[in-house]
C-alpha cells in the first residue's frame, strides 16, 4: 500500500478544489508543508488566513521548490502555462498532477512542458460547488464521491499508486481511465446538462420584464435547480466548453436529435411516447441514487451548507 503523506505540498492555484484538498490533508497529518501559489495578493492572504497552506507565494517556480507533490488547480485553460512556468523549479522526481475537468488536452500540454512527463498524473476529483475561491473551500468535499486519474502509457504506477492513495485517504473513490474516455464520459454526464442549465436560465434572461418576474415568483417549480448549476464559474466553463469541443459536439447532436423527437410527440399528442421516456427516466435517477452519486435532497439545507455526511447543499462539477 503506498504512503499517502507528502513532505512538501505545492499547490498551483488555491481555490475551491486545491484550497478543499489542502484542509483534507492538514486535517489528517499527510503533508508536512503545503505551499499555496496564486496571481492575486488578497486570494493568498485569504489562503493563509483560513489555513489552507503554511506559505503563499506568487512565482510557480518558487512554489515547488523543495515539493514531493505538486497539484496544479487553476481554471482549465491556464494549467499548461502554470506547468510551464513551475518546470524550473520543479525536483525531477516530484510527483505532479492536476485537478482540471478536462483531460486530452490537459494531459498532453502539461506533459509537453514537464523535465519527467511520467511523473504526471492527470486527474479530476468529481466534486464540487458553485462557489469559487479559498472561500468556498471545506474539507469534507471529496468524501464518497469519485476521483478520476487518467494515466498514459508512460506513466510511472509508483506516480499513479501515491496519487491513488492520497484521494481515498481524503474519501474519494478512485477509477483510472484514459483521458479520452474520460472527456466522452464528462462529456454527457457534466458537460451536456451544464450547456441545458445555462441555455434555459439565458432564454429566461433574455425574456420580457414583466415575464421574467414571474419566472422569479414561481421558480420553486425546477427553475431553481437549473439557476444553481448555471451560477457555476464562467472562466472555468468557457475553458471546458472549449478544450472538449468534439466530445461537446457530439453530445449536442445526440441530444438536439431526442429534443426534436419530444417536440414531434408534443405536437402530434403522442402520450405514449412521453410516458415511455418519463418512465425510463426514473429508472436512470434511481440507479444514481444506488451508485452512490446523488442524495434526496434535504429540504432545510441552504445552498452553502454541508451535512454531517459531508453532502454539499449543491453539487456541481
Ligand atoms: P477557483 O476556486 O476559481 O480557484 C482557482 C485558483 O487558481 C485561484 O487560487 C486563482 O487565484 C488561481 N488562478 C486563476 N487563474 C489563474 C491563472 N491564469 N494563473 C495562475 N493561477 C490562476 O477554481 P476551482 O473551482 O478550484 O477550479 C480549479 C480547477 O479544478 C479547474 O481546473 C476546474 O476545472 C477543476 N474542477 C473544478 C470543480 C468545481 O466544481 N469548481 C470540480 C472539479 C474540478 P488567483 O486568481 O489569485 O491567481
Amino acid at each position: 500500500m503506498s504512503e499517502p503523506h507528502f513532505k512538501r505540498v505545492a499547490m498551483i492555484g488555491i481555490g475551491l478544489i486545491n484550497g478543499s484538498l489542502a484542509l483534507a490533508m492538514r486535517e489528517r497529518g499527510m503533508a508536512g508543508e503545503i505551499v499555496a501559489c496564486a496571481r492575486q495578493e488578497r486570494t493568498r492572504a485569504r489562503a493563509l488566513e483560513l489555513g489552507l497552506c503554511d506559505r503563499a507565494v506568487a512565482d510557480p517556480a518558487e512554489a515547488v521548490a523543495g515539493a514531493d507533490l505538486v497539484v496544479l488547480g487553476t481554471p482549465p485553460a491556464a494549467l499548461a502555462e502554470v506547468a510551464g512556468a513551475m518546470a524550473p523549479g520543479l525536483a525531477p522526481d516530484a510527483i505532479v498532477t492536476d485537478v482540471g475537468s478536462i483531460k486530452t488536452l490537459v494531459v498532453n500540454e502539461v506533459r509537453a512542458r514537464l523535465p519527467n512527463p511520467r511523473r504526471f498524473v492527470g486527474g479530476h476529483p468529481v466534486a464540487g460547488t458553485e462557489h469559487s475561491g479559498p472561500d468556498a473551500a471545506f474539507a469534507t468535499l471529496f468524501q464518497n464521491r469519485r476521483c478520476i486519474l487518467t494515466p498514459v502509457e508512460d506513466t510511472d504506477p509508483d506516480a499513479v499508486a501515491r496519487l491513488v492513495a492520497l484521494w481515498q485517504a481524503v474519501g474519494a473513490k478512485v477509477d483510472t481511465m484514459s483521458p479520452e474516455h474520460h472527456d466522452r464520459v464528462l462529456a454527457i454526464t457534466s458537460h451536456l446538462p451544464h450547456l441545458c442549465a445555462y441555455t434555459i436560465v439565458g432564454t429566461v434572461a433574455d425574456l420580457e420584464e414583466h415575464l421574467q418576474s414571474e419566472v422569479f415568483k414561481y421558480a420553486a417549480g425546477g427553475f431553481t435547480d437549473f439557476t444553481r448549476i448555471a451560477a457555476s464559474d464562467p472562466t472555468m466553463w468557457r475553458d471546458i466548453f472549449l478544450n472538449n469541443k468534439e466530445a461537446v459536439l457530439e453530445m449536442i447532436g445526440r441530444f438536439m436529435e431526442d429534443l426534436v423527437a419530444l417536440q414531434r410527440a408534443i405536437r402530434w399528442g403522442q402520450g405514449d411516447i412521453l410516458f415511455d421516456l418519463f418512465t425510463r427516466t426514473r429508472e436512470i435517477r434511481r440507479s444514481v441514487i444506488q451508485a452512490g452519486q446523488a442524495y434526496e435532497r434535504k429540504p432545510q439545507l441552504k445552498d452553502d451548507e454541508v451535512s454531517p455526511d459531508g453532502e454539499p447543499g449543491t453539487t456541481s462539477l
